[in-house]
């Protein structure tokens, strides 16, 4: 726990709209999926194995610049989920995965955590991307959530840009639906199948202490009956709030919205943030009237790296427990950035103002 003296007591985090007060001054933080599952050395050509720590790399580079320049942590993940968007190794945008009937239809969200504002979108097929569809959702307008042809009528109004479904259509995608109906033939459950990886997320910290995450995807092969997973859902695939972090979630949605992982890890974070102050506020000595020695302020005072990863760790194992399997990102407002996941691999990167930026795939390294 750190705390020093400062000559007033800090608001603390009176509420969503606090933000910067809680942020290390001058420090950014950029963590990126995309996507977990059976990712395994023997699974991953070389040349898989390079073209996605290139594609990685670049849109680590597309948000970092964006944060190095001041930018804010909404604009940085948007830029960074469009790139990752438009590159087919990944199960959004273009190369997101088939649905039973042979369409594309996609997820996305984002979160803005010094406001708690966001928006989502479910079963689209001809917006470029879906994250910016998201975004207008948020600040255009008055709702939260937009399915289908309502969303695509919403993206049309906002001018963003539309393909043809065929557009995000690749050949590996297609083959991946085939061997997802020839398994079902044989009897065999969308999850004996891994099949559905690929799934692009970003969450950051700006040089304001300002959190923000954003999640897209193309679902599961072979979904249908107009299946949801927790991507576009606020609080499951995708959360943000400056009082505790910013979480992007990749793997079996079913169990991430029954856990409600997002939320789940920011809240636990935002508790033990509040338990740890409030110690160190009753540890200082006080004088004959009451007034304490010296004041614990709110800004100067953020959870631990592996206190963060012991309670993403404990969300993850709990969605494991009902038997789940994917992984998440995390950023606090502190500029902590941190991985969890339980499958072999998790496609991921992570950059920061205090030094680099680095990419890996396996659960090893
Ligand atoms: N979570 C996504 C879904 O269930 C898929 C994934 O992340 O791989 O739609």
């Amino acid at each position: 726990m750190r705390f020093r003296l400062l000559l007033a007591f800090g608001a603390l985090m009176l509420g969503s709209q606090a933000s910067a007060q809680s942020g290390a001054e001058g420090r950014w933080t950029l963590v990126i999926h995309g996507g977990a599952g059976t990712i395994e050395r023997d699974r991953i050509t070389a040349e898989q194995d390079a073209a996605i720590r290139a594609a990685l790399s670049h849109a680590l580079e597309t948000g970092s610049a964006i944060l190095r320049g001041g930018g804010t942590s909404m604009d940085a993940i948007e830029a960074t989920i469009r790139e990752l968007e438009d590159d087919p190794n990944f199960n959004a945008g273009r190369g997101a995965v088939f649905t039973y009937d042979g369409t594309i239809e996609h997820d996305a969200s984002i979160m803005d955590g010094t406001t708690r504002a966001a928006g989502a979108v479910t079963g689209t097929s001809h917006t470029r991307h879906p994250v910016t569809l998201a975004r207008r959702v948020m600040t255009e307008s008055p709702h939260v959530f937009l399915r289908g042809s309502g969303a695509d009528e919403f993206s049309l109004a906002q001018r963003l840009e539309q393909v043809e479904n065929s557009w995000f259509e690749t050949d590996r995608r297609r083959r991946q639906l085939e061997e997802f109906l020839a398994g079902e033939t044989a009897g065999l459950s969308a999850y004996d199948v891994d099949l559905k990886y690929g799934t692009v997320g970003a969450v950051a910290v700006d040089t304001n202490g300002n959190v923000a995450a954003a999640t897209s995807t193309g679902g599961m092969t072979g979904k249908r009956w107009g299946r949801i997973g927790d991507s576009p859902v606020i609080g499951a695939g995708t959360y943000a709030d400056n009082r505790g972090c910013a979480v992007s979630a990749t793997g079996s949605g079913e169990y991430f919205i029954r856990v409600g992982v997002a939320h789940e890890i920011c809240a636990q974070i935002r508790f033990r943030f509040q338990q740890n102050l409030a110690a160190a506020r009753a540890s200082v000595p006080v004088d004959e009237e009451g007034v304490p020695e010296y004041y614990v302020h709110a800004s100067e005072f953020g959870l631990e790296a592996n206190e963060v990863q012991e309670i993403a760790d404990s969300v993850i194992a709990e969605m494991a427990e009902l038997g789940g399997t994917g992984g998440v990102i995390v950023t606090t407002p502190w500029g902590t950035g941190t991985y969890s996941f339980n499958t072999p691999g998790m496609y991921r990167g992570m950059a920061s103002s205090e030094g680099g930026a680095s990419v890996a795939i396996y659960g090893d390294e």
